[in-house]
């Protein structure tokens, strides 16, 4: 069954009306319906399909196959043989349109000031990429690149559509291989500047694609992928651009012009105080730890020195222990009353912690584990963490440290 295709003339978000030939059922929960015309692309030549509906319900695709083209509706839509309401979502049509148009001057020029040849498109809902065959390319380039496409937009070239057997394709300079098996080739001009074989929809003239901006070029497989947007997605990010820089701008008290130079330099301030709080962190943690060297009392006779801090976090209580553990030879265990957690240290290498810190554990409902030196754990009642620091002895039974 052939479909009409009137999606190269119709552009426009006014109903058209159709006869649905068929609607057959498909494996994965759709249907496919077949149209004697249509207005919705079908996916091909780095274009997705068109959206719209079709007797106000939703198409999830378009997609021509062995020569058909099947419009793709969740299978639950009521749709049956006979006439229906095509609408078309002419915003996004155009959208495409417009990026799919700014892809050819693109390539077109990269082709003409670089010798790089655009191998593959793919034209994204949010930007597009093309992958062309340079290692390569500059900033320098690239910003060349941009400022000659806007050169042509504001020429405001007309396309020109070529229907072209195969055996005239000479007389085209064209930039990509033509489709092999085609009766008729579509050749895309842009008046005398560039020359390519497409299915795509493209915009009448190079002035409403109205400005295009380059996002990036990255390596891929040896070839070079260029981001882009063009058309409203242009304003689109400039409007987001400038109210971000703007919000910097307001925060920092700068112009706006200098918010870049201005994080910067917020980051390494950030930097030399993180690095001064970290120096003060370390002081206090010595300063603590000399303090809990006294409490414990070296010369006590006690093995093991434990003790709650109600206002400490995990964090401080690791570093005065880890100070405090070189100077006595105690078993630390240190516990912060807020996050029902403890930590325990040694300095000695004779001990390990583990039995005696597990005996107390399975008593008291905790978890924890570690090695035989420095040993972490956790409680889910307050009650429990005091019972079992109440449980740890204070002098290790014979033969466990010695
Ligand atoms: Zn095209």
């Amino acid at each position: 069954m052939k479909t009409l295709r009137l999606y190269y003339e119709y552009g426009s978000g006014e109903p058209l009306t159709a006869e649905i030939l068929e609607v057959r059922p498909r494996a994965d929960a759709a249907v496919a319906v077949i149209l004697d015309k249509t207005i919705f692309y079908p996916e091909g030549g780095g274009q997705s399909a068109d959206r719209g509906t079709i007797n106000g319900q939703p198409l999830l695709d378009v997609r021509e196959q062995e020569g058909g083209i099947f419009h793709i509706l969740q299978a639950a839509a009521p749709l049956r043989p006979g006439p229906a309401e095509l609408r078309l979502d002419a915003k996004r049509r155009q959208d495409m349109t417009v990026q799919h148009t700014a892809q050819h001057l693109l390539s077109g020029t990269l082709l003409r000031l670089t010798g790089a040849c655009t191998q593959s498109i793919h034209l994204g809902e949010e930007r597009a990429t093309i992958d062309v065959d340079a290692p390569e390319l500059t900033p320098q380039t690239l910003l060349m690149a941009e400022e000659a496409v806007q050169d042509a937009i504001e020429e405001d070239a007309p396309l020109i559509i070529h229907h072209c057997p195969p055996e005239r394709l000479e007389d085209f300079p064209l930039r990509k291989r033509p489709p092999q098996g085609e009766e008729v080739i579509r050749v895309v001009e842009i008046q005398g500047k560039d020359f390519s074989p497409c299915c795509g929809t493209h915009l009448r003239a190079t002035g409403k694609i109205g400005m295009l901006r380059i996002l990036g070029a990255e390596k891929y497989k040896g070839m070079t992928r260029i981001a882009f947007i063009a058309g409203r997605r242009v304003l689109r990010d400039s409007r987001l651009l400038r109210q971000n820089g703007e919000l910097i701008s307001r925060s920092l008290k700068i112009p706006v012009e200098e918010t870049g130079k201005g994080v910067l330099a917020l980051l390494e301030k950030l930097s030399t105080q993180e690095k001064r709080l970290k120096d003060l962190e370390e002081a206090d943690a010595l300063h603590e730890a000399a303090a809990l060297i006294v409490r414990a009392g070296p010369g006590s006779g006690a093995d093991v020195y434990q003790e709650l801090f109600p206002h400490k976090t995990m964090e401080e209580l690791l570093r005065i222990g880890r100070a405090a553990q070189k100077t006595i030879p105690h078993i630390l265990v240190l516990a912060a009353a807020g996050e029902l957690k403890f930590a325990a240290f040694t300095s000695r290498k004779d001990a390990d912690i583990r039995p005696l810190l597990k005996t107390a554990l399975e008593q008291c409902k905790g978890r924890g584990g570690g090695g035989p030196s420095f040993f972490q754990g956790s409680f889910s009642d307050p009650a429990d963490l005091s019972a079992f620091l109440n449980a740890l002895p204070k002098t290790l039974p014979q033969g466990t440290a010695d």
